[in-house]
């Protein structure tokens, strides 16, 4: 084979590769519902991002308001480490007969889908300009089939996932689960972790703890002082954020 050829060759595969990122990346992020949580880390945290401002919009069922001093730390939390401007949309809009009573397993996910799709009101912008963050506070339970709570300790009354992040962009926080206690910042927190690439560690005291997602028993689970919950990432992880506040890999999966 000639070297021209060869040229030409590569020029050519060069250029359909850069087409179709540039054309399949913007559909993949503008129509969401990727079941990767994190792999839009770069997009939301990166000073490089196309994305300026991240619009968080919480969409919530009847009974099921955030707690505004979960939501104003979570607000707080996105600020400091992506730098850009945060806006919070928080609407009563989910019906009660919109949701299931209980929701097993992968039923998550249509679950999830049917919801956005009659509710969700904004979308990530297809080059840049705004980036989304969904969020839903249900009153149903949610038994995951992959997660096995019978080694957790026999006080534990109600043993139920408090929070999941299912998609890249999207959280739900199953607030009629969640104990009458400091608990809500810390597990939107830990969510949000994993919006950010975030897996579970071990340390009892970390906010990325497993057990933070399903009710924890504190010394007493009814009135556990708030401070008993993390509303901090630890050092490393803090390193690990700002790491992505200076990434130029941007692209969904590259980091
Ligand atoms: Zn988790």
């Amino acid at each position: 084979m000639g070297e021209s050829v060869l040229k030409t060759l590569v020029i050519y595969t060069a250029t359909l590769v850069i087409a179709v990122a540039l054309i399949l990346v913007p559909v993949y992020v503008h129509y969401g519902e990727i079941h990767i949580p994190g792999s839009y880390n770069a997009l939301y945290l990166s000073k490089y991002s196309p994305y300026k401002t991240i619009v968080v919009e919480i969409d919530y069922q009847p009974g099921m308001e955030p707690a505004p001093e979960a939501v104003e730390a979570l607000k707080q939390q996105i600020e400091m480490y992506s730098g850009k401007e945060v806006l919070i949309y928080i609407d009563q809009d989910i019906e009660d007969d919109e949701v299931p009573a209980v929701i097993r397993g992968d039923d998550l996910f249509t679950t999830t889908s049917m919801l956005q799709e009659q509710n969700r009101d904004y979308r990530t912008g297809w080059f840049g300009g705004n980036i989304t963050l969904y969020i839903l506070y249900l009153d149903t339970v949610w038994h995951p089939e992959d997660q096995d709570y019978s080694t957790r300790p026999a006080s534990s009354t109600k043993p139920y996932s408090v929070g999941v992040t299912y998609a890249a962009d999207s959280i739900i926080i199953f607030k009629g689960s969640l104990p009458r206690n400091g608990m809500e910042t810390t597990i939107l927190l830990h969510e949000q972790g994993h919006i950010w690439g975030f897996g579970h560690t071990n340390e009892s005291d970390n906010i990325m703890n497993a057990e933070f997602e399903v009710y924890k028993n504190g010394p007493s689970p009814d009135d556990v002082v708030e401070t008993w919950y993390p509303k901090e990432f630890d050092p490393a992880q803090k390193e690990e954020l700002a790491r992505l506040h200076e990434t130029m890999h941007i692209l969904p999966l590259f980091n």
